[in-house]
């Protein structure tokens, strides 16, 4: 037995299955866009544990900046001090936000914790308690955001029961629509996609009152939903709905944003400003970071004492944050995306149409470097069988998504046009493997 294999059976052993993983790789080894196993074995990573090493494996200058930070202060207690990593690192945010009127955080370690610190945070805000999400939506694995999540039974079937008055409402899913699929050549994006915003309107007359309803959650993007883009006017129409309703809106761009979409965030797209931002995963290359930013008249409605949490805004953390903007800037790391995006948008719908077998369809969409391939008319498990290809035989790692055949790509943002190129060409050739075997 191969030590890698020997890890791999350790790890089964001790590691919870609940866990759940699509390799039974060791790694122990990153740099840019690439991950080696224990074995030494190389695989360019367009996983980037789903968009967190946005800046790449190990980037010199992140590296430099916690290695400097955990040489003079690794721990600032929230509740005792304010500390200056995080004082520096709002002062860079702060200006990247969608709107001025974004102006007071606060941090936590992981997404849920700060899904769950928007959602305490609207509650108590408004004095309102139920919360309206998306069909399709995924805010995390605690108790109360398995509550808001309704991507996958596995995410809350059997650990009820969960927060109460939550409200779902569905996501204009283009691809999926009965209207669209039915009758593409009478597809009206006006009359198909104003349907979720009457049915958003049906939830508002018919379960949940403006009256009883704190907030609103989107994914402006949906990522485990199947990295779904809405329609042009769904946004700006949703926050319409919400200020009528006086309900606030919440963004959670813990997948989408931090450059993921290209623009810094995915409500940039649409001219959007949140009530309430949550972000987590790329603000940080890496490092466990998360947080929450909104209005300050908003945010300072909670008693001092209630928010929080030991290592919430970690010293180390927010130094690697500010350290990614710093590459942000640098390297222009949102125009890399957007060119990256090209390059993969246009080779993708030129070249994978071509590959199918007969009867079979596919969608590409997505914004920037938050990239998803639905394929329809092919078996089951054709998605997963296209991943394991690539990572069996080409040597590159992708990831599926969604309850359909929908495979996702998310290079880290600094991801070159070489190494673009040689990802997609051992795209094709999983797709064209994948292909064979059906
Ligand atoms: N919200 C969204 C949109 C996410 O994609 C995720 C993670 N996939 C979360 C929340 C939860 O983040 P975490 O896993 O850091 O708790």
């Amino acid at each position: 037995m191969s030590t890698l294999q020997k890890l791999a059976q350790f790890g089964q052993r001790h590691i919870a299955k609940g866990i759940g993983r699509s390799t039974e790789l060791v790694i122990d080894k990153g740099k840019g866009a690439y991950v080696w196993t224990t074995e030494g074995k190389k695989y360019l990573d367009f996983t980037t544990g789903i968009g967190v090493t946005s800046t790449g494996h190990c980037h010199p200058h992140v590296v430099k900046a916690v290695q400097d930070q955990a040489a003079s202060l690794t721990h600032g207690q929230c509740n005792i001090f304010y500390h200056k990593p995080m004082l520096d690192l709002i002062e860079k945010l702060q200006p990247k936000m969608p709107s001025k009127s974004l102006d007071t955080f606060f941090f936590w370690n992981s997404g849920s914790e700060a899904v769950e610190a928007a959602i305490k945070l609207a509650r108590h805000a408004t004095k309102k308690q139920n919360v309206i999400v998306f069909q399709g939506s995924y805010h995390g694995r605690t108790i109360g955001t398995m509550s808001l999540t309704t991507s996958k039974t596995i995410y809350g079937a059997g650990y009820g029961p969960l927060m109460s008055g939550v409200h779902v409402a569905p996501f204009p899913y283009c691809h999926q629509c009965a209207v669209h699929k039915s009758s593409p050549d009478t597809f009206n994006i006006n009359n198909c996609c104003n349907d979720p915003i009457r049915q958003l309107e049906l939830v508002f007359k018919q379960r949940s009152a403006p009256s009883d309803t704190a907030a609103v959650i989107i994914e402006p993007v949906q990522g485990e939903g199947g990295y779904v883009v809405p329609p042009k006017d769904f946004l700006p129409k949703l926050r319409e709905i919400c200020d009528k309703n006086n309900v606030l809106l919440i963004a959670d761009e813990v997948q989408s944003g931090f450059g993921r979409t290209g623009k810094m965030f995915a409500v940039e797209h649409w001219d959007v400003t949140p009530d309430i931002l949550v972000m987590a995963k790329g603000i940080a290359s890496g490092y466990p970071l998360s947080g929450i930013v909104s209005r300050k008249e908003l945010m300072d409605k909670q008693p001092a004492g209630s928010m929080g949490g030991t290592y919430g805004g970690n010293v180390v953390a927010c130094a690697a944050a500010k350290a990614t903007l710093e590459v942000f800037e640098d390297e222009k790391i949102l125009e890399n995306t957007n060119a990256r995006s090209e390059q993969l948008f246009s080779a993708l719908r030129s070249r994978v149409p071509k590959l199918l077998p007969k009867g079979a369809s596919v969608d590409i969409r997505g914004l920037g470097l938050m990239i998803g391939i639905e394929f329809s008319g092919v078996p089951a498990g054709f998605a997963s069988k296209i991943a394991n290809e690539a990572r069996d035989k080409h040597d590159l790692l992708v990831l599926t998504t969604s309850i359909y055949e929908t495979l996702r790509l998310i290079p880290p943002l600094n991801v070159t046009k070489e190494e673009t190129a040689d990802a997609l060409e051992r795209i094709i050739k999983s797709i064209e493997g994948a292909v064979d075997q059906i």
